[in-house]
């Protein structure tokens, strides 16, 4: 893991050294060797699979796409994480995205490893026969390596329930008779998809929020305040007032995410600003966020970009350029959109206090050490937006059971699930000096390393 994710993972190795209940078992110079195992284990993928989709489009040309399916652990179960369509997406990114799963399923102890996908393309500019073709190709070229036990692909930026349901049937197609249904999750409900999946990623980033931001300070209050930490001080002075909230993104998650917010009015919390790959919509009374969200799904995912479309869509906002969203003046700033949104280049301007990871690393290392230098509080990827990963893994489970659960008991599970995540690690987090991020980062490793310990991998 030559980048971020690799940094912090190595700074939480060093940590565990020094922790007593990092492998009991071994002592002395076995305890290092089995460390420097472990290291190499986790900065390496197990696999990076490539290839280049050779596809004919419906305009007559024939075009060579490069594709990805990295299976980065599996010490915990299948490689599981989702497939990225995007212009930008490279080998290297798909390595790191792939190691967060790895982490990011310890962490919540969802029984998967970690795996990515990518195909270099902007969907925007394709046919949806040409995409069609393309989902198909990509599972007859890595169709060995998928399947329900061994690597379950999911909807990723750029992909969703259409591409999963067509992936699935063509994997079908290849694999007659095997229990199909677990090999792609994030399908629709018709075909074997669960319910809530779709929003699951966006209300599990709301929920984090709300719980750490103010259901745990509320109860630990008193713990809290006895506490020398710079984070805990951000917490308190914010757990009961109404906040203005930001939100970078208003894709699936994004959009999900800020309607949750909206919706859940008791804390009197208001959504003051989102964006899009256009603009920044804005307004300190608060967004019509269920009028935005009307207005995306009939003009393809977009939200009004002028005074115009705000008129006709009867939404009150000042529109603002694109970036503008980052440096805004609120309480807490979610980033729903892609990596590396805040960088060396414009740390300095982020106001928020508070900063929630919905999209996978949004942050650069060296911009969040200077942040959280600053005691701002980053509730990390791994924590907040596994919500998506939870309710793929109920759905692979619906699937083999056969039996499906009402979209009630799936956010019950859901939400149940996240919490005995939080009660383990935020006490942790407010009692000693590291980042939450580093924090979460050690928690998964551990579980990991007893893992390997165990199946002998470690010695
Ligand atoms: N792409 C989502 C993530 O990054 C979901 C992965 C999945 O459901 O496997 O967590």
């Amino acid at each position: 893991m030559a980048n971020q994710t690799g940094v912090i993972v190595e700074e939480s190795l060093n940590a565990l050294l020094d922790d007593e209940t990092f492998l009991p078992e071994l002592q002395g110079s076995s305890r290092e060797k089995a460390f420097t195992s472990l290291v190499s284990i986790l900065s390496t993928p197990n696999h990076v699979n490539k290839s280049f989709l050779r596809i004919a489009l419906e305009n007559g040309n024939v075009v060579r796409i490069p594709a990805f399916r990295v299976q980065h652990n599996n010490i915990l179960g299948a490689y599981k994480g989702g497939i990225r369509f995007h212009e930008s997406v490279n080998e290297e990114e798909v390595i790191n995205l792939a190691a967060l799963m790895t982490l990011k399923n310890a962490l919540h102890d969802v029984p998967f490893g970690g795996g990515k996908g990518g195909v270099v393309i902007n969907p925007r500019d394709y046919e949806v026969k040409d995409l069609n073709l393309i989902c198909r190709k990509y599972v007859q070229y890595f169709s060995q390596i998928i399947g329900p036990d061994k690597d379950i692909p999911a909807p990723d930026v750029g992909t969703s329930a259409r591409e999963m349901d067509w992936m699935m049937g063509e994997f079908k197609s290849i694999h007659p008779g095997e229990n199909y249904r677990g090999s792609f999750t994030g399908k629709s409900v018709e075909n074997g998809g669960s319910l809530g999946r779709k929003e699951a990623t966006g209300k599990g980033v709301y929920f984090t929020f709300r719980y750490l931001m103010h259901d745990f300070i509320k109860q630990q209050h008193e713990w809290l305040s006895e506490r020398e930490n710079i984070f805990a001080k951000t917490a308190l002075a914010h757990y009961d007032k109404s906040l203005t909230l930001a939100f970078q993104g208003f894709g699936n998650v994004g959009s999900a995410a800020a309607l949750e917010a909206y919706r859940c009015n008791d804390l009197n919390n208001k959504v003051v600003a989102v964006s899009d790959r256009n603009v920044t919509l804005y307004n300190s009374d608060g967004l019509d966020i269920p009028e935005l969200v009307k207005f995306t799904e009939n003009n393809k995912g977009d939200l009004p970009v002028d005074d115009v479309e705000l008129k006709e869509a009867g939404i009150k906002a000042v529109v603002k350029d694109r970036s503008e969203v980052l440096s805004l003046d609120v309480d807490v700033l979610f980033l729903v959109a892609l990596e590396n949104q805040i960088h060396k280049d414009n740390k300095e301007e982020i106001k928020a206090p508070i900063i929630v990871e919905g999209a996978n690393a949004p942050i650069t290392s060296e911009a969040d050490s200077y942040l959280s230098g600053k005691g701002k509080v980053i509730i990390p990827d791994i924590l907040a937006n596994a919500g998506g990963v939870i309710v793929s893994y109920f759905e692979w489970l619906q699937g083999r059971e056969t039996q499906f659960y009402s979209e009630e008991e799936i956010f019950r599970r859901l939400f149940d699930k996240m919490q005995e995540t939080f009660d383990v690690v935020l006490p942790q987090y407010f009692g000693d000096p590291f980042p939450l991020r580093q924090n979460c980062y050690i928690h998964s490793v551990m579980k990991i390393s007893t893992i390997l310990y165990r199946q002998g991998k470690l010695y």
